[in-house]
């Protein structure tokens, strides 16, 4: 089946997989359509030019608040547009009944645009950073905004990742192959790290990090305030980081949802980017039910900036609103 198939797994090969985090393609000039030409009038409308999928630049940006004694820090790295071409979302579908969900809620309908995103958590003591994004390849701008944020890399202490596909990834190296955090420890969860190393085409990454990477299983606090939650399927040892100061808390969803539009309204709908569809898909609508019951306050780094807020029930599926809280 198509989410099966390893060419389609994840954004690294929809971006760039080929040759590693050095080497990644151009990134597209614009997505946007051309402007008409009036020189002449041609017989027939031209066709829209064809979305190209993959990584596009962002400024760099930062949102900040607290959360009990910590303070949380949402930060932009780039943009990820997906055609739609239903290889990436509504897998087995036609882009017509995608279309169809995008124009619901007001959006371009011949393309998904999602974000990409890392959350910061200052604790007092440690400085963590949870996820890394695209890094220097595509041009991430995460460097950029964890500086808007008053943060150096060498301050980062801790990078905990939720699964190891090049969006998450891809910045814990610069381009010229060293640590983009030299201090920093970096964790996963035990199944992901031997996925991770298991990936040929990780294997410059994995040779720079392997010195800093400190496994763990799923459950554990793996710094004060920050417990790992198993969401396996989306990648092998994929993790949702649950982050709590006194009785405020914010879950970090990484992968279990992309699009706050589609992948709310129909969670059962096959991702090219889920490694384990059926198991990916069944972690997702209980998990947002658990989300929506509980009302938590949700970080959702595809979602768009600064991706906070919260998700409810709705018509036997879910909706999200973005909410930053103090606002
Ligand atoms: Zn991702």
């Amino acid at each position: 089946m198509l989410f099966r198939n390893p060419a389609i797994l994840s954004f690294l090969t929809l971006a760039a997989l080929a040759c590693g985090p050095s080497a990644l393609p151009p990134v597209p000039a614009s997505v946007e359509p051309a402007a008409p030409s009036t020189a002449a009038k041609p017989e027939a409308p031209p066709a829209p030019p064809a979305v190209k999928s993959g990584p596009v630049s962002a400024s760099p940006q930062m949102k900040s608040f607290k959360l009990g004694a910590f303070t949380v820090v949402a930060l932009r790295d780039a943009t990820f547009v997906a055609a739609n071409d239903n290889k990436a979302i509504g897998v087995g579908l036609t882009p017509e009944a995608v279309a169809a969900e995008l124009k619901k809620a007001g959006l371009p309908e011949d393309r998904i645009e999602l974000n990409v995103g890392a959350l910061l958590v200052k604790t007092g003591k440690q400085v963590v950073l949870l996820d890394s994004g695209l890094g220097d390849g595509p041009k991430g701008a995460l460097v950029e905004s964890l500086k808007l944020a008053g943060v150096a890399p060498a301050d980062v202490t801790d990078v905990l990742i939720t699964h190891s596909h090049f969006d998450h990834v891809g910045g814990l190296a610069t381009g010229d192959g060293k640590l983009t955090y030299p201090n920093a420890t970096i964790r996963m969860s035990n199944k992901e790290w031997t996925a991770f190393k298991a990936n040929a085409d990780l294997a410059k990454l994995v040779a720079v990090v392997t010195p800093k990477v400190k496994g763990f299983e799923p459950g554990a606090e793996v710094v004060p305030g920050i417990t790992a939650i198993e969401l396996y399927g989306h990648t092998p040892g994929h993790l949702g980081y649950e982050v709590k100061s006194g009785k405020e808390r914010i879950f970090d969803l990484g992968d279990l949802a992309h699009s706050s539009v589609l992948s709310l309204a129909k969670p059962e709908w096959t991702m090219g980017f889920d490694g384990d569809g059926p198991l990916a898909t069944k972690v997702r609508r209980s998990r947002l039910e658990a989300l929506a019951k509980d009302k938590e306050l949700v970080f959702a780094p595809h979602f768009p900036f600064p991706s906070i807020g919260y998700v409810s029930a709705k018509d036997g599926a879910f909706a999200w609103k973005a909410q930053v809280p103090g606002e």
